[in-house]
């Protein structure tokens, strides 16, 4: 039994001022020179591999904490340095928690550490579900997986869209559909591995924010990966379509337990970028002076900055809430995983327009960080389940009712 306490322990402590050495340090120096570049910061990664802050390690102390709160802690530090570079090592974690969340545990041994490399030979993973004609609606994926009985191998076919690390990753998890008449509860992950003949890069997107992360398609064309790679097996696949096939419930409520759990990751980070902002605006008002006075001075600006404080300490509260609730398996019942991310996302949006608004013309420069934090705030209202769908999904929990 893991009691909620607001009281960081020593190692939370420790872990925090660790990570923001690091965030201080090694990210902010560097952060608008890959915004520019809009490149994969491949010395930062090796860097941070090199300092433990990427790694198998890394990800196993902080989910190994069973009050959920040192993750969100890290991460919050991590986005506070530089949500692309953050995004750089973070990417890999999502095709990570694919594979913890569906794999066999002999599938978790053989291709988590291969994820990650080690200091020297950084690996990088990639998640790919969306597609050009399905994001939101992840049930209609046109990605087919066909078994071909005779190699025991299973062939990939479609286009993936939107894919952090898509195509430079070292290890790919595909979602794709072996039975597209059942919708999502035919779908199924497949781990394609490195130098696998028939998946390619497709385009490499120019984005608004954080650019330091590679966003990119995933071409699957006749990529033929062998049976094992199926995540879970094929016996638990095929039990689980018969199921379905057969009118009964069945395992998609457990991916969407997953997404559930993992969304307070996500607004940490979003915690992060508002974080950033807000200090950065309190001490340019502080310092700022019109009329003959700090422009903190005329409650105009203060009001902005009290409101900007307390929307980041409330979506901290709900952040660190289902990072608790998932850490220690309470059910979320009224979408408390989606609320934790729509509001710290919103809220950094939110936050870092007024911190432009308060440098005034500073803030809408690029010799200034403001800007850029606005940009890539936004990226929080839109990934991991745009804002609709989250009130969606918060809606339909404490209703009940199938609301559209
Ligand atoms: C930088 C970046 C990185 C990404 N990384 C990954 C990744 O690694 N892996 C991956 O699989 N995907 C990734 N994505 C994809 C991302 O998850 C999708 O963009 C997102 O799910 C939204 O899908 P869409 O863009 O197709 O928008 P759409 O689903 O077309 O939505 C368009 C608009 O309609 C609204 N809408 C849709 N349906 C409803 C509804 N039922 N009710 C109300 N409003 C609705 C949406 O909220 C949105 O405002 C990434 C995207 C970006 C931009």
């Amino acid at each position: 039994m893991t009691d909620f306490s607001m009281e960081l322990s020593a190692d939370q402590v420790t872990l925090r001022e660790w990570l923001h050495g690091f965030a201080l340090n090694e990210m902010r120096p560097i952060a608008a020179e890959w915004d520019e570049r809009e490149e994969t910061p491949w010395p930062f990664i090796e860097e941070a591999a090199k300092l433990g802050v990427y790694g198998l390690d890394f990800m196993m102390n902080a989910v190994g904490d069973p009050t959920g709160l040192s993750m969100m802690i890290a991460l919050e530090e991590l986005a506070w340095g530089d949500a692309g570079l953050a995004m750089s090592l973070l990417g890999t974690s999502l095709g990570v928690a694919a594979i913890v969340a569906n794999g066999t545990r002999e599938q978790q041994v053989e291709w988590v550490p291969q994820c990650f490399g080690s200091p020297g030979d950084v690996k990088l993973a990639a998640f790919a579900v969306s597609e050009p004609d399905a994001g939101s609606d992840v049930s209609s994926l046109r990605t087919r997986a066909r078994y071909d009985e005779a190699s025991d191998e299973w062939v990939l076919n479609g286009t993936k869209t939107w894919i952090t690390n898509g195509g430079i990753a070292n290890v790919h998890v595909i979602v794709a559909s072996v039975d597209p008449a059942l919708g999502s509860r035919g779908q199924a992950s497949f781990v394609v591995p490195e130098g696998t003949v028939g998946l390619r890069m497709g385009q490499k997107f120019k984005k608004m924010g954080i650019r330091a992360s590679h966003t990119a398609e995933v071409v699957l064309e006749e990529c033929r990966v062998p049976g094992r790679c199926l995540l879970g097996g094929k016996e638990k696949l095929d039990e689980k379509l018969s199921r379905v096939r057969d009118g009964k419930r069945a395992a998609s409520q457990a991916a969407m337990a997953t997404f559930e759990a993992t969304r307070p990751a996500v607004g940490a980070q979003a915690l992060g970028i508002a974080r950033a902002a807000y200090e950065y605006a309190l001490d340019y008002a502080k310092e700022r002076k019109q009329f003959g006075r700090a422009i903190i001075e005329n409650q105009a600006i203060a009001f902005k900055l009290a409101n900007m404080k307390m929307s980041i300490d409330a979506a901290r509260l709900l952040v660190w809430r289902a990072g608790w609730m998932a850490a220690t398996g309470k059910q979320f019942v009224a979408g408390e995983g989606s609320m934790s991310k729509l509001f710290a996302g919103e809220t950094a949006v939110a936050v870092t327009d007024e911190a432009i608004q308060i440098l005034g013309g500073y803030g809408y420069v690029r010799d200034y960080p403001v800007e850029r934090w606005h940009r890539d705030a936004k990226i929080y209202t839109i990934f991991e389940g745009t804002s609709e769908i989250q009130r969606l999904i918060i809606a339909r929990a404490i209703s009940g009712v199938q609301i559209k």
